[in-house]
């Protein structure tokens, strides 16, 4: 379960917030200062810290910073209170990963949180070519190889096969798979990953890369 410390001194702000990441599963600490704070991200770690900017004592800048020099790898997203580019702009100096303007709504934030923990949990694509089991996927031109052959691939098609191959021979559930590549505002049915799968399987021709994982999802063979 990911761990989350909401930095807010503003209840009426704070006390929903950590309702709602609570519905999302999250493992949410709430406190009210900088210096506390501190203390709980010195005391545990946490994947990431929804910060406020304007705070009593040690402010958000500060309380960031040293998050940035101390937890690296504790991903930060900065609550600020005007809507004015200096507050944007100090917020992201100081090594916030991502910003939200107040007033916010509690989906749009969740959103946000669920989109910063996606991206630190993805593997490190280094130059964004992914080669592996005979394929050779360059994420920053968007073509496709099997062996010699490039793959004449739709756009959903190349990000399904994209996120398939960054984790090949891992079984991947069928909601990560939709949420990475459709977005986080698909409902219910993942018909269409199973429409998307059957057309890849077809442009990849054989012998067959692609394994239903009954009940669960997909998964990329590894192979030679
Ligand atoms: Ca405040």
């Amino acid at each position: 379960m990911e761990r989350l410390l909401v930095v807010e001194d503003d209840a009426s702000i704070g006390d929903p917030l950590v309702r709602a990441l609570r519905r999302e599963d999250y493992e949410v600490e709430h406190v009210g200062t900088g210096e506390a704070a501190l203390e709980r991200l010195h005391a545990a770690s946490f994947d990431l810290v929804v910060l406020d900017i304007g705070l009593p004592g040690i402010d958000g800048v500060e309380v960031c910073r040293r998050i940035r020099r101390d937890h690296g790898a504790t991903a930060v997203l900065m609550l600020t209170a005007r809507s004015s580019e200096l507050d944007e702009v100090v917020g992201l100096d100081a090594g916030a990963d991502d910003y939200v303007t107040k007033p916010f709504g509690l989906a749009v934030l969740t959103a946000r949180v669920r989109a910063l923990l996606r991206r630190r949990s993805a593997p490190d694509v280094g130059d964004s070519v992914i080669e592996v089991s005979g394929l050779r996927i360059d994420q920053a031109s968007r073509r496709a190889w099997r062996g010699p052959r490039e793959l004449e691939l739709a756009p959903k098609e190349f990000d399904l096969l994209a996120a398939l191959a960054a984790r090949a021979g891992e079984a991947l559930r069928r909601e990560r798979i939709m949420s990475e590549v459709w977005d986080e505002n698909w409902w219910g049915s993942t018909k269409t990953l199973d429409v998307h799968v059957g057309w890849l399987r077809q442009k990849l021709g054989d012998p067959p890369l692609i394994t239903t994982v009954r009940g669960y999802g997909f998964r990329l063979e590894r192979t030679g």
